[in-house]
């Protein structure tokens, strides 16, 4: 099938992109002290400042961030979340998707995209031939649910930045696909609109990544899913050309 009907057939929604519906720390009996003498004092457990907050995640292992990410209390929206959501996926992936934040279902099961806007993605996924888990890691720009759905403010976008770059350092991605406004002007520190985003190559921290279209988006604006069938297909082009060359050294 050519291109062009490729975009025609997903104007039509095209069965690929139907939503489908129906959709230890075993509590250690603390040790009963009995001895009588007096105790040493406990030793005071030093919060590490800001700044080196940054660089301990940076030298972290991915069991390091899972742990660091569900203990974290670095913005306020630790205060309502069930969990956070790290990611999910290959961790060798050379495609790295980001999303925005964890919403309710994400909240409820501790993975990213797994409500109805994660289900078009995986729908957008298949349509280039890819799957979640296999050569694609899914992560977001915030680690937990904004109350209500709400966009990250930037200042939590910011304190959750290490994690994604950490992530980033990890995977060493080709290219990194920023779904919607968020994810793109977090990235790139442009708050221009996904249209004027859309269809270059850009870079994040050395990284080419492009931008289209959040899947909760294109389930309320279906006329625009012929443009993020485009942007797939420039995104496949891209990786193509990226595999291409080498990847630098680490
Ligand atoms: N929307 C996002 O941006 N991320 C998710 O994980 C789910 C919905
Ligand atoms: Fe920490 Fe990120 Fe969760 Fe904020 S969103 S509490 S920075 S893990």
């Amino acid at each position: 099938m050519s291109r062009r009907d490729l975009v025609l057939n997903e104007l039509g929604l095209s069965p690929l992109w139907v939503r489908r519906d129906g959709l230890q720390a075993a509590a250690s009996a603390a040790a009963v002290d009995r001895v009588t003498e007096q105790k040493e004092p406990a030793p005071r457990v030093e919060l590490a400042p800001p700044a080196d907050r940054a660089g301990q995640i940076r030298a972290m292992d991915w069991a390091q961030l899972e742990s660091s990410a569900s203990a974290c209390k670095a913005c306020v929206l630790h205060k309502a979340r069930k969990q956070a959501v790290l990611g999910v996926g290959d961790e060798n992936a050379e495609w790295l998707f980001v999303g925005e934040g964890p919403g309710a279902e994400e909240d409820e099961r501790g993975e990213p995209f797994v409500g109805q806007a994660g289900k078009l993605l995986d729908n957008m996924l298949a349509a280039i031939a890819l799957q979640r888990g296999k050569n694609v890691y899914i992560a977001n720009i915030v680690k937990c649910r904004p109350p209500g759905n709400r966009n990250p403010e930037p200042a939590e976008a910011h304190a959750c930045e290490p994690y994604l770059d950490r992530q980033i350092e990890l995977i060493r991605p080709r290219l990194i696909v920023a779904l919607g406004k968020v994810a793109a002007h977090n990235l790139l520190g442009l708050e221009t609109t996904v249209a004027s985003l859309r269809g270059r190559v850009h870079r994040y921290r050395g990284t080419p990544l492009i931008v289209t279209y959040h899947p909760a988006y294109l389930l309320r604006n279906l006329v625009d899913k012929a443009k993020s069938w485009e942007d797939l297909c420039f995104a496949v082009e891209t990786m193509t050309a990226l595999k291409q060359q080498p990847q630098a050294p680490t």
